[in-house]
């Protein structure tokens, strides 16, 4: 299915052009038009869904296989250090484009943006780890 307002159906139908690094036909892999660092890339399905939620369970599987290929291709042709693959949703998680697409980010030892990523830690007692931990358990 296709959203007609919606960026990545676009880009990834082809009707927008971009940097296509890798295109099957379920996905088209680019280059962000705001990259993080060098080789920043978009893994896009081209069947839209706005996020985690809605994405089909096996196509999110597929989505995460191309991930692991593409991380070892990039790596070898861009000699990066380290990789992120990163997955927004939700406006408070930082997602502005509501089509799924994970983020495959490689990482290079003192890069303009070597923090990209590092957070603040939260902290909870021990009763209220038991609590989250008993809320979240599943069989
Ligand atoms: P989000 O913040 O939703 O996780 O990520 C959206 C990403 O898409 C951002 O990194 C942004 O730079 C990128 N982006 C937004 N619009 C375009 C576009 O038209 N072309 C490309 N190549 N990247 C885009
Ligand atoms: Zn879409």
């Amino acid at each position: 299915m296709r959203d007609k307002d919606c960026i990545f159906c676009k880009i990834s139908a082809g009707e927008i052009p971009s940097n296509t690094i890798y295109e099957d036909e379920e996905f088209r892999v680019i280059l962000d038009l705001a990259p993080a660092s060098k080789g920043h890339a978009l893994i896009i399905p081209k069947e839209h869904a706005a996020d985690i939620y809605e994405i089909e369970e096996e196509l999110a599987g597929r989505a995460m296989k191309l991930a692991k290929r593409m991380a070892v291709h990039m790596t070898e042709v861009l000699g990066c250090e380290g990789f992120n693959i990163l997955q927004n949703n939700h406006e408070v998680a930082g997602q502005t484009v509501f089509h799924f697409h994970m983020h495959l980010i490689p990482r290079y030892r003192n890069a303009k943006n070597e923090d990209i990523l590092v957070w603040n830690h939260e902290t909870f007692s021990p009763e209220e780890m038991e609590q989250i931990r008993d809320a979240l358990k599943q069989d």
